[in-house]
């Protein structure tokens, strides 16, 4: 028997039980006559004593030679500690050893093994199982753990089905490129790894699976930004005979169900908002509504005097900032630099300060009097002491930058509470989405999502204006899932892709199979998918996902722990029928 108790379980109900623990050397104090020895595993950290008086002189020999990450097992007796530890569960007490049995040697780890370790985010990459062995990762996905668990549970007591759906399959377009694996067997032909299980569960529905969801692992090939992985996984889920409401009853209060579990807090707010709304009043599809600074729109009270950079614009929108009319020139100066750097692409800034006396001074005062800048100010419903930025131009672009502003100054404000949540649906998404590069309509959400059936004839005559039965699920700012109410007839499926630029045959040759199933009975479906990394990393309170995924990827979608993706030889190549031109 390796061990009697983990290095987490011992308290002073212990004492003078003999006991066998095993764990790795977190830190070794040698005093000559007396060793101590912090032995570590998953649960905890254990003392243990060496001393000369009381243990064997073999066995305190055998002390000496122990280094640091060294894998060891002892036996020994739970004895009162003298100088306690209150920081840590088991630090009343100690082990006093009698028997030493070193399991396996180590070699000097390149970081320290400490919750605030020495090492950079690249070696720690390189030697991620040590990395795991530090709290702060280890815990993240004991916490993953947790919340997969949770979301299990929900979805099981709430008669949903775990199935699983293949890797190796024909891709589904989610609006990335596909990973290509190609086939020994057929040659020439090449399998895709799922971007998401979205045909699949469609036809499980066909199936009669009813409720399902699944855990799962997808892959997309897209350009990495930061903090995304090219496998991730999502909460997969779809049902049938339900309506939207359906759907954003049940992910509403598991999503309510995991908040109170996870932080203890009872979401009482769980509003809807169209997309056309979030876009007016945020210029985003993914507010974060934890703070005010709504846009205020303008044209009506900035467009009728004669300052020509806001007549010609097509949107003057505005925030106010709480306690902006502070601020110093400079400060504002450098506000305006920020909105100018390309990343957000604004031309330039429009200030209203809302003096405390009721009066404004704006840096267009040349234009607008006190009682034009009242009418700014209750648009955008600035208070005195506050600050109106005002942005104009072109209305997607200035809603972009005025979003982009918005959330800046909200973190240099600290509006954004980790410790708050404010989740929200986003509904009615557009069904299509005009994509300038290919000069072509491509499905906004993806190709099986349907129209409201009452912008159906809008296909035909403004196909930009017709609304989805789509709604994204949305925390803090962060997209956390997304769904949308299916097609589940052919004719309709037809229509769609027709629309999308597909040929009838090259709709037939990639989605054959689920037109093919529609024929037999499909029933009215439905679904959503959440990113779980995200999720867990936003209940985490923490930013980046990376930190919540055991084997993660760096920002070159590389494993630089096994060295991945790497290249393979000859013998494999010839095997797989392809030729490397380079
Ligand atoms: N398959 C979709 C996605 O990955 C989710 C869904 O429509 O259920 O975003």
């Amino acid at each position: 028997m390796y061990r009697s108790h983990s290095c987490g379980e011992l308290r002073p109900s212990d004492i003078n039980k003999e006991v066998t623990l095993s764990g790795w050397v977190q830190k070794i104090r040698n005093k000559g006559f007396m060793i101590w020895v912090d032995l570590r595993d998953r649960y905890g950290i254990t003392q243990l004593i060496f001393d000369e008086e009381r243990t064997p002189v073999a066995v305190v020999e055998k002390a000496k030679t122990l280094g640091r990450e060294f894998v060891i097992q002892i036996k020994g007796t739970v004895i009162e500690r003298e100088s306690k530890n209150k920081n840590i569960p088991t630090g009343d007490i100690e082990i006093l050893v009698t028997d030493l049995n070193i399991l396996n040697d180590a070699i000097v780890p390149p970081f320290t093994i400490e919750d605030e370790t020495d090492g950079g985010e690249d070696i720690r990459m390189k030697y991620r199982y040590l990395d795991i062995r530090r709290n702060p990762v280890k815990n993240n996905l004991m916490f993953r753990h947790k919340v997969g668990m949770l979301v299990r549970n929900y979805l099981s007591n709430e008669g949903f089905i775990e199935v699983e759906t293949p890797y190796l399959i024909k891709s589904t377009p989610e609006g990335a490129r596909d990973f290509i694996v190609p086939s020994r067997m057929n040659e020439g032909q090449f399998y895709a790894l799922p971007q998401s299980p979205q045909t699949f569960k469609q036809l499980l529905m066909v199936g009669g699976m009813d409720k399902y969801f699944q855990i799962v692992k997808c892959f997309r090939d897209e350009d990495l930004r930061a903090d995304r992985q090219p496998e991730f996984t999502q909460i997969d889920c779809e049902m049938s005979f339900v309506e939207q409401e359906d759907i954003l009853s049940i992910f509403e209060n598991l999503t309510r169900h995991l908040i109170h579990e996870i932080k203890g807090v009872d979401i009482s707010d769980f509003p809807r908002m169209t997309y056309d709304e979030a876009m007016r009043t945020y210029g985003n599809d993914k507010p974060d509504i934890r703070f005010g600074m709504k846009f205020g729109e303008l044209n009506a009270v900035a467009k009728h005097k004669d300052f020509n950079v806001f007549n010609t614009a097509e949107l003057v929108v505005g925030i106010a900032v709480p306690g902006g009319a502070s601020y110093t020139r400079k400060e504002i100066d450098k506000l305006i630099d920020w909105v100018k750097r390309p990343q957000v692409g604004a031309l330039g800034m429009v200030y209203v300060k809302c003096n405390e006396d009721g009066t404004y001074k704006s840096s267009v005062d040349k234009f607008y009097d006190q009682e034009d800048l009242a009418k700014w100010a209750e648009t955008t419903g600035a208070q005195p002491g506050d600050l109106i930025c005002v942005l104009s131009g072109e209305t997607n672009k200035v809603r972009a930058q005025l979003s982009a502003l918005r959330m800046e100054l909200a973190e240099r404000l600290e509006l954004r509470n980790p410790e708050e949540f404010a989740p929200l649906w986003v509904v009615d998404f557009p069904l299509l989405e005009w994509d300038e590069d290919t000069q072509r309509y491509h499905a906004m959400h993806h190709p099986f999502t349907s129209p409201k059936p009452e912008d159906i004839t809008l296909l035909d005559t403004d196909p930009g204006k017709v609304r989805a039965n789509a709604y994204d699920l949305v925390l803090n700012g962060n997209e956390i899932g997304g769904g949308s109410i299916r097609i589940h007839d052919k004719e309709t499926q037809a229509l769609m892709f027709d629309h999308l630029g597909f040929t009838p045959e090259e709709a037939k040759a990639q989605f054959g199979f689920l037109m093919d199933a529609f024929q037999y009975g499909a029933p009215p479906h439905g679904g959503i998918a959440f990113g779980f990394d995200r999720l867990v990393s936003i209940l985490g309170g923490q930013e980046t996902i990376r930190d919540f995924i055991a084997f993660p990827k760096n920002n070159s979608g590389r494993d630089v722990m096994i060295d991945a993706p790497a290249t393979i030889d000859q013998e494999q190549l010839k095997e797989l029928h392809i030729k490397l031109s380079i």
